[in-house]
């Protein structure tokens, strides 16, 4: 077993004790670490901080805020193999992962580089002789950023990268699961602060701050009149909350929310391919990404021959500690987990399902309270209750279908709108799925599960998924105020729209 001390000495997280936050590593279920909480009357001083360095950074030129998001990056990249296998020891998922979140953390920092470099507005034609009209995008405030455990580190830095160079100041509310990544992730931003000021920049304190507490820390922050954009990761209970308090301050929310994720595998599909693509989808981080593959809608002329492959493939997953590089299928974050997975199997069963493979928990040599569950598959004969609810867990749901129409219908049936594939190498079918008449997800994808998103679009889900948009593309609006700007060059002083006022 690696020695977890290493890893969290690895990321100057020594002597972490006598804290009232106790740090579980789900490799195991042994204890980690103690960690000191703030709680809710914290949150107004923090606030305050948060708004004092806000005023300073919205002045610095956006170029200037991006060499910090450079710098960030750099030391991300000199941290991923240690910051890497920090995420494996604090959320379980496997080390490849936990290196593939890191490189997404580079990654979002490379682009919000560039994007200091353009923050685009747009020129408008004036109706009014000697006006120029224009957009601006300006900064908008301190940023809150509240995030869940199984995304630790990455969703933080899709925020605070695009938030930073926007010009905005970041106050970062990690899941309390997860309270060690979020401290080893603000320590390397301040060596990228402490080379940023060595080069002769100035950079106001307080930029990022971290509040590590339970949901009520969250809510006060949720609250707070003086933060305009809460960005919340998490379920779509905890997002109804945020959403319903920040809309009564008339502030911003930015939400990311579960997800039920569907792929169509129709009659042409390359099956072998199919077949790799339900296996990342379905079983990597044991079923616990937003965008996992839940449900499998298959044609029936090939529904047989890909589930009894995928049957077999399951029977052969091996299942381990993430820290072993042979692993494939890690722990579940806790035992509360392996319960709610236990409870919807038990409900499938009601609802007619047919478990066809796994969903008993599996024992790990030397991590006897490590919550490890064989994934599994059930075959449905409908789309019922329990298909429709996002179970964090790795439980395929199997439906088959005749028209692609009724697929299509089935896909879309559900209150999650977030990620969606099909497989299929008829061209027609391809481009109807991503019509209008399609895929009402906010990813639909052909011939590539509906797992592993790349930073350079944006990222997001419709219905019960919130709506958010972050990463990619345009996201970074959602993170500045617009304003739109007429200058009057000329001599006169013509209303719009012809309206005379003389006086
Ligand atoms: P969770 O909702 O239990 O917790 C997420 C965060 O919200 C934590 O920091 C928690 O302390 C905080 N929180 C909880 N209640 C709150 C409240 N009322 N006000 C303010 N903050 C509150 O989620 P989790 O179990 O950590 O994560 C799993 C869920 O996250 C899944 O549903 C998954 O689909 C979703 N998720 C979505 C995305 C996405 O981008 N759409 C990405 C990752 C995870």
């Amino acid at each position: 077993m690696t020695d977890f001390q290493k890893i969290l000495s690895d990321n100057d997280l020594e002597n972490l004790r006598n804290g009232d936050l106790k740090v579980f590593t789900p490799v195991d279920g042994s204890l980690i670490a103690e960690v000191q909480q703030d709680s809710a009357s914290d949150v107004d001083q923090v606030v305050a901080n948060s708004k004092t360095a806000f005023d300073a950074w919205k002045v610095t030129p956006a170029p200037v805020r991006g060499e910090l998001v450079r710098l960030l990056g750099e030391e991300l990249r000199a941290a991923k193999d240690s910051l890497g296998e920090l995420v494996t020891l604090e959320c379980g998922k496997i080390l490849s992962e936990g290196l593939g979140e890191v490189q997404e953390m580079i990654d979002i920092c490379d682009f919000a580089v560039g994007l200091s470099r353009q923050l685009y507005g747009l020129t408008i034609s004036s109706e009014r002789p000697g006006h120029h009209m224009r957009e601006m995008w300006q900064p908008l405030g301190p940023v809150a950023v509240i995030t869940a455990f199984n995304f630790p580190v990455a969703v933080w830095s899709w925020n605070a990268a695009i938030a930073l160079v926007c010009g905005d100041s970041v106050i970062w509310k990690p899941s309390e699961k997860t309270p060690l990544t979020a401290m080893a992730c603000v320590k390397i931003f301040e060596k990228a602060v402490a080379r940023f000021k060595a080069d002769g920049n100035e950079c106001p304190d307080n930029l990022v701050q971290l509040l590590i507490g339970q949901a009520d820390v969250g809510q006060a922050l949720t609250d707070h009149h003086d933060i305009p954009l809460v960005s919340a990761t998490g379920s779509t209970r905890m997002g109804k909350a945020v959403g319903e308090q920040v809309a009564k301050r008339m502030g911003r929310s930015l939400l990311e929310l579960g997800g039920n994720n569907a792929m169509i595998v129709a009659p042409s599909a390359d099956l072998e391919m199919t077949k790799r693509a339900v296996l990342f989808s379905a079983v990597g981080t044991a079923g616990q990404r937003c965008t996992t593959l839940r449900r499998l809608i298959v044609h029936e002329s090939v529904k047989d021959e890909l589930v009894s492959s995928l049957v077999s493939a399951y029977g052969s997953l091996k299942v381990g500690s993430p820290l072993d590089g042979e692993t494939l299928v890690g722990p579940l974050i806790d035992e509360d987990s392996f319960n709610n997975m236990q409870q919807a199997l038990n409900n499938a069963k009601e609802q007619g399902g047919d478990i066809l493979v796994g969903g008993g928990r599996s024992n790990v040599d030397g991590c006897d309270e490590g919550y490890y569950a064989a994934p599994s598959i059930v075959d449905m004969p409908e789309q019922s209750a329990v298909v429709e609810t996002e179970t964090f867990a790795p439980i395929l749901y199997v439906m088959t279908y005749r028209d692609l129409d009724d697929a299509i219908a089935l896909q879309n049936n559900v209150p999650q709108g977030l990620s969606s594939c099909i497989f299929t190498t008829d061209i027609r079918e391809a481009e109807y799925f991503l019509s209008s008449a399609g895929s009402d997800c906010g990813i639909a994808n052909v011939n590539i599960g509906p797992s592993g998103a790349e930073i350079g679009g944006a990222f997001g889900g419709e219905k019960e998924t919130g709506g958010g948009r972050e990463s990619g593309s345009d996201s970074w609006k959602a993170y500045m105020r617009r304003q739109t700007q007429t200058v009057n060059y000329s001599t006169e002083l013509p209303l719009a729209q012809g309206v005379t006022f003389d006086v």
